[in-house]
């Protein structure tokens, strides 16, 4: 936060919230405080003005209903952008036995008047509201002369124009809360953007505010990239991902348009997966159809635009996946958090290749155009003096995008005109009014967000943490050990029931046929399946006969790429006679690590040992016993292998052992130098050694 004046919020007094946990008990349902909501109902209870900073599904609604129920008098007034969220709510809570109602547009007349007289009599605890009424005379009359005791603004972020869900009708909440007798304000989002939070405090006016940021980890949901190379091979894994859902289960999958809605909705459907789609483009009745549907759960699969899910608060939807690059985290947190509402286990699979970008670059320029543009178009226009010209003569070459956006901002600023394809310039000595640096900084901040979803994409660490750092939420670790790059590569394999060597075997199996995938630039399952593989790791062949007597793999196959395969399995095969003490093996299998355990420890790395349980890092060890740095990890490292140490983080930290194992991609680490160069700068030789020692005992937790 920039804000100056924002207060952290003041720890709750367990008993000041002894009533509102009796009324979440009592009127909701839920036995215990989800994050955030005890700091942010303590500081509306005590009266203070307060932005809470939750996500999507976090819940954020119990902030302001909860101390709506516990005011001695006054009405609650919540203000949404949302109609059909607006009468979810209030039938849950009149379910509830709340005093709850909404006026809007789809209200009657004589509802809408009853309903002021309920205001009046006071007989009301929560009104639900679009920003619009707030214009209404007679409603504002009966405001006036009722209790208003919060006011509590939902989708706060609507406020800002640096928001992705600017709405002009909210401009103007600032000017409200004087005409309904001073009620301290709530103001709720889910948006991380500072700007936008600034926006919200400032326009609100907000006095001497509680900022509270919290709940933004969703321990459920397993974030996952996958990165493919074009798009056809994205549409065939996302095919297969959806086909490990489970028969019952809900998934969401959203995409950059319209039409790829339509072709990738074709294209499932020709895979024989059930799936409906959903974007703005269709009429209304067909989404409300298909919405339905999918609430009552008789449609299972939605391919959508972020169209779809706005007011929708199905519990049990149990992947998100998303088929192209959202513009920024928080729309891309706001999307995938539609999963696992539920709290039970979800996945949110990001299918990305690197040019997805493009898609998102020429959405921000349509919205957001170059300055140039616009003073070239300005211009051109003035060159006119004053005449209608049709736009395409504007156009220099296709850049239609680029000229409309151009237009859009100088009709904003008043310098031009617009009337369908026509558009003129309203003045001829404007040029200097526009305002070059406001679209500069505009365009930069849209990049900016791209920027760091795009690092999300081709995020080497934790992708959790990622997004609590984002979202400035302070509760997350550095590494979750739930999310891809956690449990690096993401095992298609949840819940084989394999025990963990067979695990391992099987992703360096899935490693090997990625190599052979990249290089005939086909899908992997081309090569070999899941399944194939999986009974592979499991038989571990020794010959070309038991390999052949893998079901799927076939004549052909074992031509084409079975001696690979097949190296790997017979590396792993059941030792059969007691080996004679071995060698080191790097990354080698239980045997190598019981043979070097038994065997005795050197006296040299003994010595390291000692002068490490007093207290000494490498650097001195080595200094003291005048041997390199690196003979001392790999000292280390030995005894990493030997299981005699086991605490490896005096050493390399979790984050940059997510690192290595990631780049390991669940192979076996021999040599350092290919991990060295994927991973550059962020992890050095010594620790390394000991990553790989670490990685590769026996018993190494995923
Ligand atoms: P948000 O507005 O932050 O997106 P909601 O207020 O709509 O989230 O809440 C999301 C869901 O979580 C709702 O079904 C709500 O009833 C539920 N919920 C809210 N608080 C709790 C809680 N303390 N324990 C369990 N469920 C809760
Ligand atoms: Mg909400």
């Amino acid at each position: 936060m920039t804000t100056s004046g924002s207060t952290p919020p003041p720890v709750p007094d367990p008993r000041a919230l002894a009533p509102a946990r009796k009324v979440l008990r009592e009127v909701f349902g839920y036995p215990e405080f989800r994050p955030g909501q005890p700091e942010v109902i303590a500081a509306v209870l005590k009266g203070r003005d307060t932005l809470a900073v939750m996500p999507t599904g976090g819940g954020k609604s119990v902030c302001y209903q909860i101390p709506a129920l516990l005011f001695e008098s006054g009405v609650t007034v919540v203000v949404s952008p949302l109609l059909a969220l607006m009468k979810d709510q209030v039938d849950a809570l009149r379910q509830a036995g709340v005093a709850a109602a909404a006026i809007n547009s789809t209200v009657s007349a004589e509802d809408q008047a009853a309903l002021r007289q309920d205001v009046v009599a006071g007989k009301l605890q929560l009104l639900y509201v679009a920003p619009e009424r707030f214009g209404d005379g007679a409603f504002m009359a009966a405001l006036r002369s009722t209790k208003v005791a919060l006011l509590a603004i939902d989708e706060a972020h609507c406020i800002s124009q640096w928001g992705h869900d600017f709405r002009p009708s909210y401009r103007d909440l600032g000017g409200v809360r004087p005409k309904l007798g001073n009620p301290p304000i709530v103001a709720l989002t889910a948006t991380a953007d500072p700007r936008v939070r600034d926006d919200i405090l400032v326009r609100l006016n907000l006095r001497d505010p509680v900022v509270h940021v919290a709940g933004f980890d969703r321990p459920n949901l397993r974030f996952d990239v996958v990165r493919v190379r074009n798009q056809k091979e994205k549409a065939e894994a996302m095919a297969e991902k959806l086909k490990t859902l489970k028969k019952d289960d809900s998934a969401i999958i959203y995409c950059g348009t319209r039409k790829k809605v339509e072709d990738l909705t074709d294209f499932l459907q020709r895979q024989r997966i059930k799936a409906a789609r959903y974007h703005a483009g269709m009429e209304d009745a067909d989404r409300r159809r298909i919405q339905d549907a999918f609430a009552r759960d008789s449609v299972r699969v939605i391919v959508a635009t972020n169209a779809f899910g706005m007011g929708i608060d199905k519990p049990d939807v149990r992947m998100v996946l998303h088929h192209d690059l959202p513009d920024s985290l928080e729309s891309y947190y706001q999307e995938a958090g539609r999963a696992g509402r539920d709290g039970d286990p979800a996945e949110c699979v990001l299918y990305y290749a690197t040019r997805d970008r493009g898609l998102r670059e020429f959405f921000i320029d349509l919205e957001h155009p170059e300055p140039a543009t616009v003073v070239d178009v300005y211009r051109a226009l003035v060159s006119r003096q004053g005449e209608r010209t049709h736009i395409r003569d504007l156009m220099t070459e296709e850049d239609e995008s680029g000229i409309n956006a151009a237009i859009a901002a100088l009709v904003e600023s008043g310098l031009a005109g617009r009337q369908g394809q026509m558009a003129w310039a309203v003045r001829p000595d404007g040029e200097d009014d526009i305002d070059l640096a406001g679209l500069e900084e505009h365009r930069a901040h849209a990049y900016a967000k791209l920027d760091a979803m795009q690092r999300y994409a081709e995020s080497m660490t934790c992708l959790r943490a990622r997004i609590l750092a984002y979202f400035g939420d302070e509760n997350g670790a550095a590494a979750c050990g739930n999310c891809g790059p956690c449990v690096a590569p993401v095992a298609a394999s949840a819940g084989s029931g394999d025990d963990e060597d067979t695990e391992r075997l099987f992703n360096a199996l899935r490693a090997v046929r990625r190599r052979f995938a990249d290089d005939a630039n086909v899908p992997p399952y081309v090569i070999f399946a899941d399944t194939v593989l999986r009974e592979m790791a499991r038989k571990r062949p020794r010959t070309r006969i038991e390999m052949l007597a893998v079901a799927g793999v076939g004549q052909v196959k074992y031509e084409r790429y079975g001696e690979a395969f097949l190296a790997v399995t017979k590396a792993a095969a059941p030792v059969v006679a007691p080996a004679p003490v071995s060698p080191p093996r790097p990354g080698g299998g239980r045997v190598a690590y019981r043979d070097r355990k038994s065997a005795a420890i050197p006296e040299t790395v003994q010595r390291t040992w000692e002068l490490h349980r007093s207290g000494l890092g490498i650097e001195e060890i080595a200094a003291q016993r005048g041997f390199s740095r690196s003979t001392i990890a790999n000292h280390i490292a030995d005894l990493v292998t030997r299981g005699e140490i086991t605490d490896v983080s005096p050493w390399i930290d979790a984050a940059t052992l997510a690192l290595v194992r990631r780049a390991a991609n669940g192979q076996a680490i021999g040599a350092l130098g290919v991990i060295k160069e994927a991973l550059g700068e962020s992890v050095t030789y010594e620790q390394l050694h000991i990553a790989r020692a670490y990685l590769s005992r026996p018993a190494a937790a995923p």
